[in-house]
């Protein structure tokens, strides 16, 4: 009998560059490839995360004619039994490391399962930079030259060779979840991914820095699902970018994915508590009406409003976008940054929970690297500093279109601003900010701003 190994998908739905991927293949004559659906945690991830990822696995298991399994339970479970069933002799993985993968990793070694992992979905592995002391860093600054400095490895060759194990039809589970009428989602898969970093790369990648903060533009990647299924690999993304001043700020947009991830694993608890402790006894209210204002798009305030909806449309929201209605919800509205988070996670398709807490941490002024609490953005301020004429508000608000350039900020101030239905604003930005500061006051922080704050 032939030897057999098993190839177990996580993070990483793709062929290219997949060094775990090519240790199964080279260890054994034939390789099953499996992907173990956890359905409380599918359940849990809301519709717009499901249809992405059964998006993926079907545009993989198409790359593989048909050869993908895919089996629902636990790990520790389906490793074992599949394992015996199929007569597996090796299983090959990458290694994970947000607590959720952590959690599986350490029931499967406790179950006495060998696992080989090679690699991750990082260029460098998580807890690998370090400082001279041997600890890890808090600051973003020295880390990004600190990263550099360790360098990663060239991207690995695609797989010559396919040699896979038909599984049975009844260990071919894949998923059938579509996403929900009228939402829009981008498309899921490695061709996808390797199609849409190639178009960047030779498109608007060298005016990412002119362009990557206006959310009216399309002036970033929307390579953060890709990347967050491994259906690329950030590898292959640095590998091919130059020395240019937009190339190099899109290397350091990279490297917050890879030091939110390094900071995660140092502190997991950080994903849902307060990474600066002293933030926990912020006063906050409870999310009420205002909250549902907020998550439905109609606050009143245009900008918010239209970013809000692009996520439900769209399952993703620009990150100019994401700082806006992040720091309205905290300063604008006193709501804790986890409920914004929480929904968050429920709607994005690169929904990451490093950089999804730690996004939020920093606009509440309580992560790595914080913006101080008391910076707060103004929401008409960014609307026309980063939206100026209108078109990323018009786009996602009809009911504003009929509005000027100058007129589209402040509808309320215009007759026939809200002729179409629009809201007016649900609070007074001058009296809640503040209100922010008089609770910031409460805690007693001090106000030195962080010497790494970003623009
Ligand atoms: C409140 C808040 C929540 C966020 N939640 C997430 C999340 O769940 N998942 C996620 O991947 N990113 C998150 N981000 C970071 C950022 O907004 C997104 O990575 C980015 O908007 C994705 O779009 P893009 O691929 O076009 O980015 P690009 O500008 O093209 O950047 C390329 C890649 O670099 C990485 N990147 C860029 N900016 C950041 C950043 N600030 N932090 C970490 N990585 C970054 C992403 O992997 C991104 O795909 C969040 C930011 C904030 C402020």
């Amino acid at each position: 009998m032939a030897n057999r190994s098993l190839f177990w998908f996580r993070r990483d739905l793709r062929l290219n560059d997949n060094p775990a991927l090519l240790d199964a293949l080279a260890a054994a004559d034939e390789t099953l490839l499996l992907f173990i659906m956890d359905q409380d945690l599918a359940l849990r991830a809301g519709e717009y995360r499901r249809a992405y990822l059964a998006d993926s696995l079907a545009k993989l298991d198409q790359s593989v004619g048909g050869r993908l399994a895919v089996i629902s339970g636990s790990a520790v479970d389906i490793l074992k039994e599949v394992a015996a069933r199929y007569q597996i002799t090796s299983i090959h993985a990458a290694r994970q490391y947000a607590p959720y993968g952590v959690a599986a990793e350490e029931a499967i070694a406790q179950a006495g399962i060998k696992v080989e992992y090679t690699g991750s979905n990082y260029a460098v592995a998580p807890g690998r930079v370090l400082k001279g002391d041997g600890t890890n860093y808090r600051v973003y600054t020295p880390f990004f030259r600190a990263w550099q400095s360790h360098g990663w490895r060239a991207p690995a060759l695609k797989p010559t060779q396919l040699n896979l194990i038909q599984p049975s039809q009844s260990d071919r589970d894949l998923p059938t979840w579509s996403a929900p009428v009228g939402a829009l989602l981008q498309e899921a898969g490695e061709a996808a991914a390797l199609e849409r970093w190639g178009a960047y790369k030779s498109g608007a990648l060298s005016e990412y820095d002119q362009q990557r903060n206006f959310p009216g533009i399309a002036g970033t990647s929307r390579l953060g699902a890709h990347l967050r299924w491994g259906e690329i690999h950030p590898r292959t993304i640095l590998a091919e970018l130059k020395q240019s001043s937009a190339h190099e700020i899109f290397r350091k947009e990279i490297a917050w994915r890879e030091f939110y991830a390094d900071v995660l694993h140092n502190y997991p608890e950080s994903s849902r508590n307060y990474y600066s402790p002293t933030f926990a006894a912020m006063r906050y209210d409870e999310p009420g009406e205002k909250f549902k204002a907020w998550c439905a798009g109609r606050t009143g305030y245009p900008i918010v409003d239209a970013s809000m909806r692009q996520l439900r449309l769209e399952g993703w929201m620009h990150n100019r976008a994401r700082m806006i209605v992040a720091s309205f919800l905290v300063k604008d509205l006193h709501i804790e940054w986890r409920f914004g988070a929480d929904y968050f996670m429920k709607y994005l398709i690169d929904n990451d929970v490093a950089s999804n807490a730690h996004g939020w941490q920093w606009t509440a002024g309580c992560g790595t690297d914080a913006s101080p609490y008391y910076r707060i953005f103004n929401p008409t301020e960014q609307g026309r500093r980063f939206d100026p004429e209108g078109f990323y508000i018009r786009k996602f608000v009809p009911e504003l279109a009929h509005l000027s350039a100058p007129e589209i900020h402040t509808p309320w101030e215009f007759l026939g601003g809200s002729i179409n239905g629009y809201p007016e604003p649900i609070v007074d930005h001058a009296v809640e900010r503040l209100e922010s500061l008089a609770r910031l006051a409460e805690i007693k922080v001090a106000k030195e701003p962080s010497p790494h704050q970003r623009a």
